[in-house]
């Protein structure tokens, strides 16, 4: 009997347990096919069937029109953040970027190695605590686009809302929330997110794009980091992360199965309640984030010394939970809760921490 650990795990993170069945039982061979995914041409009807229904299942659960284009990619979200700026920071144009953690951070100095860059609001003086409200934000009505991360995976933050940008093009980070909840796609110019919380394995990350701004993608650039030609091929310019792409397709519609992103939400709220609710009781534990910044994947948590985060990571880790050390750049605990991740353990986290609180607080 293998024993159930709790994968709180911040990505590569938890998968859908039916999804892991299914890959498994078909591994050695695909349905029809006779041999694995990993082993068939990526040209093959096979894989285009598959990567069509993994296309089609991600348009339905985010209520994609014809305007967007969905990319398959590789590079993480990390190349995006060089990609994005290469084909839509032009010479003598300026972008806005908003500072909510260490991947906006990172974000921000890509881009400024491609052009001009302007941090159009921060949370950096307070420990990226919470988000920026839309008082704070200095947007530039002329600005190429505007960034953002939507859930800031370290600190534990998460935008209730998109920020409000006019016509501006609105570009959106979303590795540690995507499909976590409903959103409306419309506002958003370019989507972009490593699949490795949400969505799969790590080794593809997926692009939504709107078609209006492949027509500003400049000439010149190199082949695998120009939106318009990997748009033009279908993802297929050369050969794909087959395998990634797969088990995402079977995550979106695992997605669609359990109700899609508004039901996927709900468990999401039930779940991170289940937690917030230990820590406003608590004198114990204090939230690093501020409650209208709080997110729904990420819950961050400090106790009152290291010392005790460090028995607490390691007495967690032998009653079964695994991966609650927080970041390295920021300490403390964090408990990943992805869409996969169970009520079930969140409700065991709680029960856990209360005791611990009860034994050494
Ligand atoms: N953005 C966010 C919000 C992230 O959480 C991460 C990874 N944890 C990244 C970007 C970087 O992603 P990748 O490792 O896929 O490059």
């Amino acid at each position: 009997m293998t024993r159930t650990i709790y994968n709180f795990n911040a990505g590569p993170a938890i998968l859908p347990r039916p999804v892991l069945e299914e890959a498994q039982r078909d591994l050695l061979g695909l349905p029809g096919v006779g041999l694995s995914v990993m082993e068939i041409s990526h040209r093959s009807k096979a894989f285009e069937k598959i990567i069509q229904e993994a296309e089609q299942a991600l348009r339905q659960l985010l209520g994609l029109s014809a305007d967007y284009h969905v990319l398959f990619l590789q590079g993480g979200a990390s190349l995006q953040f060089s990609m994005v700026p290469m084909n839509f920071l032009p010479a003598g144009g300026s972008a806005d970027y908003i500072l909510t953690g260490e991947w906006s951070k990172k974000a921000v100095k890509e881009a400024a190695k491609v052009g001009k860059v302007s941090v159009a609001g921060s949370s950096e003086k307070e420990s990226f605590s919470r988000i920026p409200r839309p008082e704070e934000l200095r947007l530039d009505p002329k600005a190429a686009y505007v960034h953002f991360t939507s859930n800031n995976t370290i600190y534990g933050t998460q935008w209730k809302t998109e920020p409000e940008v006019g016509a501006v093009p609105l570009v959106c980070d979303a590795s540690s929330d995507i499909l976590s909840r409903p959103i409306p796609v419309e506002k958003y110019a370019l989507i972009y997110a490593g699949a490795q919380k949400n969505m799969g394995p790590s080794g593809v990350t997926v692009v939504v794009i709107r078609q209006d701004l492949l027509e500003r993608v400049p000439p010149g650039l190199p082949s695998m980091l120009d939106f318009r030609l990997q748009a033009q091929n279908h993802s297929l310019y050369n050969t794909p992360p087959c395998f990634a792409i797969y088990l995402a397709g079977l995550v979106f519609k695992w997605s669609i199965g359990i109700g899609g992103l508004a039901t996927i939400d709900t468990i999401n709220r039930e779940k991170a309640k289940v937690l917030y609710d230990v820590l406003d009781a608590s004198e114990f534990y204090r939230g690093t984030a501020e409650r209208d910044s709080r997110s729904l994947m990420n819950v961050t948590f400090r106790l009152p010394s290291e010392d005790l985060e460090a028995r607490f990571v390691k007495e967690a880790t032998a009653a079964g939970m695994e991966g609650l050390k927080g970041h390295r750049s920021a300490g403390g605990i964090r408990a990943s809760i992805y869409n996969a991740f169970p009520l079930a353990g969140a409700q065991i986290l709680a029960d856990f921490m209360k005791e611990f609180e009860r034994t050494n607080g």
